[in-house]
């Protein structure tokens, strides 16, 4: 039955078609390069946009709208993506434990005249009882921005995961005092990303967590008046602590590719 749908579909001579497959996967590679050079090669500052930033200037974007400041994820960066079937909390113990959620995400901040876009996790003690405790990623992922961004952030580590059902999902971990992990690192469940930090003085100790069924490499703003595609990390995360152990894993193309 296989000559008879080599005869009737191509052309081709058989040992052709598995050079035009060849040729069609290098050609797709080479634009698939050529998009991540021009989107910045995946590593880098992320743009900055508008004047929001984070928790610190007491300023919202004009006419309230989010910061839309991003950069697409790369073909290359997509593929790599591993799945996070589990997640666990990202500070105080691996139950969460010793952290206190001072500002819960989607709260109303008055004097920033938004909701908060996350979960702000102090220590139980307050003040600065948190400073340099570790901070973990909540699942597999791939680090997609590690070190400065704008003022009011301090240092933040986003990771890029792909959700149980295959969907883009991404963590933010702000305000860190030292950052552990480089761009592009792939990174299990619990792996420690660095560490708790007060933005270079500007908040009590605490590490500010977003979470966003989104793709696209942003630090936002901290505060926003449309919940788009935020979630509540909280919630996201005790409904996910229920799932098996996994193994980290990148898409099977992306490890093929590999050298
Ligand atoms: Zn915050």
């Amino acid at each position: 039955m296989s000559t008879f749908i080599m005869e009737n579909t191509t052309p081709s001579s058989p040992s052709a078609v598995p050079a035009l497959i060849v040729t069609t996967v290098v050609a797709l590679g080479i634009t698939g390069a050529a998009i991540w050079q021009a989107g910045g090669g995946g590593t880098g500052q992320i743009p900055r946009f508008g004047k929001q930033s984070a928790d610190s200037p007491l300023v919202m974007p004009e006419k309230g709208a989010p910061d839309l400041a991003f950069r697409p994820l790369s073909p290359w960066q997509t593929l790599t993506v591993p799945t996070a079937v589990r997640l666990d909390p990202p500070a105080g113990t691996e139950n969460g434990a010793f952290t206190h959620n001072a500002q819960p995400f989607w709260a109303k901040n008055e004097k920033r005249g938004a909701n908060h876009t996350g979960d702000d996790l102090h220590g139980i003690g307050g003040n600065n009882t948190n400073l340099g405790d570790p901070v973990f990623a909540i699942g597999d992922g791939l680090v997609v921005f590690a070190g400065a961004s704008t003022a009011g952030w301090g240092n933040v580590v986003i990771i890029a995961h792909k959700d149980a059902e295959g969907k883009p999902l991404q963590s933010v971990y702000g305000h860190l005092d030292k950052v552990e992990v480089k761009t592009d690192a792939l990174v299990a469940r619990g792996t420690k990303l660095g560490t708790i930090g007060t933005a270079d003085g500007q908040y009590p100790a605490h590490l500010h967590l977003e979470l966003r069924a989104g793709d696209v490499v942003d630090a936002g703003s901290g505060y926003a008046k449309k919940q788009g595609d935020l979630l509540n990390p909280a919630e996201t995360i005790g409904k996910r602590r229920k799932a098996l152990n996994e193994a980290i894993s990148a898409s099977p193309l992306a490890k093929a590719l590999v050298p």
